[in-house]
């Protein structure tokens, strides 16, 4: 006798097995992270990301065409400036390249995309870490004052939402307060508010040149071996004014997708960070993968974990499959 929950029966016929599936993947919930760089007419690929490139502004109307044409209809936008200093003040400059990006898309594309800024200041200090430093330590209230000031140049220059990504505590209050003194009460944060110290940011830094000169970012980063005080994390930033959390990485993380979807009632986002993404590529390039299986099955797997919102280099090809029926 047949004994599970999904018999025999439910498994006849491919019509079937898509009407019973338990998850649901939709393109309107894919964000793709994109980098955007001082200068004209580049676009630069990202040596240990085959396929993803640096644009400069003039430029980005490439990639984001042939998303909207995917069904892809959101962007994470992580500036590259030429100029970087003590303090990151390039982050908050009115012509910074994030201000500049956000105005250029906002101006040709209006509400047909959804803009999402990276709020960080590790691209844009001379030393690469996150916040400010006092000494060589990262000034964890100092930093707040420069985060809140970036975030709402962002969003005065078009974006529709922000997300901090520093770590630093008390930044989502910190932002909330800035965003709400001056008229933005309706825009949201989503807070990066699990993330984890993880060595599969390594392409990202080096595609946006934001690693540490010196020291690690495990003082403000999760250490992986535990879970719960992600949740802890997630709480607070929810109670800070969060409208969204965010789990990253997202493969090696998916047991805190699920038990940060089961403690809050807000939407939770992971990001499919650089690291998973080249290793997908190289796997694939050396023909150890067959990479379009591998691309449906982790993003499945993310969603059956529990995310509404999976931000991934993979977004256009994800959407397609979509499209083709081979996942959703
Ligand atoms: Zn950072």
């Amino acid at each position: 006798m047949e004994m599970s929950i999904r018999p025999r029966r439910l498994r006849k016929g491919e019509l079937l097995r898509k009407m019973v599936r338990e998850t649901r993947v939709d393109e309107s919930s894919l964000i793709y992270p994109m980098f955007v760089k001082e200068g004209t007419n580049q676009k630069e690929e990202i040596p240990t990301m085959p396929g993803q490139y640096r644009y400069t502004v003039d430029r980005v109307s490439e990639q984001l065409d042939a998303l909207l044409d995917a069904g892809v209809t959101s962007v994470m936008l992580f500036g590259i400036p030429d100029h970087k200093d003590e303090v990151g003040s390039s982050a908050w400059a009115e012509d910074g390249i994030i201000q500049k990006a956000l105005r250029a898309i906002k101006r040709e594309y209006a509400d047909q995309l959804y803009v999402i800024t990276d709020v960080c200041m590790c691209e844009y200090t001379s030393h690469g870490h996150c916040g400010m430093l006092c000494g060589c330590e990262v000034d964890n209230d100092k930093s707040l004052e420069l985060l809140s000031r970036t975030a709402l140049s962002h969003i005065q220059a078009g974006a529709d939402m922000v997300a901090p990504s520093d770590m630093m505590d008390g930044r989502v209050r910190a932002i909330r307060t800035t965003l709400d003194a001056n008229g933005y009460e309706t825009a949201p944060i989503m807070s990066y508010a699990v993330k984890y110290a993880s060595a599969f940011y390594g392409p990202f830094r080096d595609a946006a040149g934001s690693a540490p000169s010196f020291g690690d970012r495990r003082g403000y980063q999760m250490d992986y071996h535990n879970s719960r005080e992600g949740i802890k994390e997630a709480l607070l930033d929810v109670e800070e004014g969060a409208d969204i959390i965010m789990v990253k990485p997202a493969m090696s993380y998916l047991d805190v997708v699920a038990k940060v979807k089961e403690a809050i009632h807000l939407p939770v986002a992971a990001y499919s960070v650089s690291g998973e993404y080249a290793m997908i590529k190289a796997g694939a390039a050396l023909g150890y993968i067959d990479e379009e299986k591998i691309i449906c099955e982790t993003a499945v797997a993310a969603y059956r974990a529990g995310v509404d919102l999976y931000l991934t280099y993979y977004a256009p090809e994800i959407a397609k499959f979509i499209k083709e029926g081979r996942i959703g």
